[in-house]
């Protein structure tokens, strides 16, 4: 059995509902919609869910949310004068344009309480976070979420880091990715996006973003890369796979948290390499033929 950790912020999700002015109200977030999929992907697995919320009913509702999905809120840790981030979808001629208000997200001073974040990761065997985890933390917090992600490591958990690289969330770009680059440094296992690594690290191909992972010390590095090949290397063997054919896209939210779901499921339930990536981009599949960032699938 494994027990599988997944540490960052879930916010509320406003959707406009057709042309009426309703919205529907979700929770999402790109930590929270890989822990969604993992659960549901392998049931035999223990899957926590680490963060901060308020003592508000909406804060509620999340810790509800995540209970009635099988989901575990043993470390969803209750701060005061906080609640969730929310951010809301409007349409503009078409285009879904998102709107944050996160500033008195709980989840930003998650990290704040170190020991907390130590028990969160004490019994579990695989720790998964993101760059978004990282990017929101306040003050001190960043340097405290990695200290106890080394910890970890060094008491024998494995690490799986997604970098999610959302500049707008950080300072600098630079700033951006000095800190992916801590995070990654301290990771067995990155999950990135060619896209988004190509923008920022000025990496020139798929090949060369995983090589750059591969060379901070990641065993295994695999570059999800939309409709495009997917790169990878696992303990010293490099290769490369096709993602399914996908000619119906519906609405691409979640195709990398959803991967990596798919992804982290095989690979630790022992598939091949390959095999865990065919697995990762069918669920992605699947998930892009749907709307919204939790998919039925
Ligand atoms: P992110 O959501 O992090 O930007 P990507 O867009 O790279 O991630 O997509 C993650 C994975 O989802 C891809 O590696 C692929 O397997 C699948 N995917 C995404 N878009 C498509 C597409 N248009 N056709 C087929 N597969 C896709």
């Amino acid at each position: 059995m494994t027990r599988f950790v997944s540490i960052g912020e879930c916010m509320v999700e406003m959707a406009p509902q057709g042309k009426s002015g309703q919205y529907a109200m979700a929770f999402a977030g790109d930590t929270l919609n890989t822990a969604w999929y993992a659960r549901r992907l392998s049931p035999d697995w223990v899957v926590e869910y680490a963060t901060a919320v308020g003592y508000d009913p909406v804060s509620d509702q999340m810790v509800d949310f995540l209970s009635d999905a099988g989901i575990g809120t043993d470390f969803v840790r209750r701060v005061d004068d906080r609640t969730l981030g929310l951010y809301l979808i409007a349409l503009r001629q078409g285009e879904r344009h998102f709107s944050y208000w996160r500033g008195q997200s709980a989840a930003r001073i998650m990290a704040q309480d170190g020991p907390f974040l130590l028990r969160a990761m004490h019994d579990a065997d695989v720790i998964y976070f993101s760059g978004i985890t990282l990017a929101v933390q306040e003050g001190s917090g960043r340097d405290k979420l990695l200290d106890a992600v080394a910890r970890a490591r060094t008491r024998g958990k494995t690490i799986v880091f997604d970098s999610n690289l959302r500049p707008g969330l950080w300072d600098t770009p630079r700033q951006m990715c000095d800190w992916v680059t801590k995070a990654a440094a301290l990771s067995h296992v990155v999950l990135p996006s060619h896209d988004d690594e190509a923008r920022h690290f000025g990496d020139k191909d798929a090949l060369a973003t995983r090589d750059r992972y591969v060379a901070l010390g990641a065993s295994t590095v695999v570059v999800k890369n939309g409709p495009g090949l997917i790169h990878y290397q696992h303990d010293g063997a490099r290769g490369v796979t096709e993602p399914a054919v996908v000619s119906d896209v519906v609405d691409t939210t979640a195709a990398g948290d959803s991967f990596n779901a798919g992804f982290l499921t095989a690979h630790f339930g022992a598939a091949e390499i390959e095999q865990a990536i065919h697995a990762a981009s069918n669920v992605a599949r699947r998930v892009i033929q749907g709307r919204g960032a939790l998919v039925a699938i």
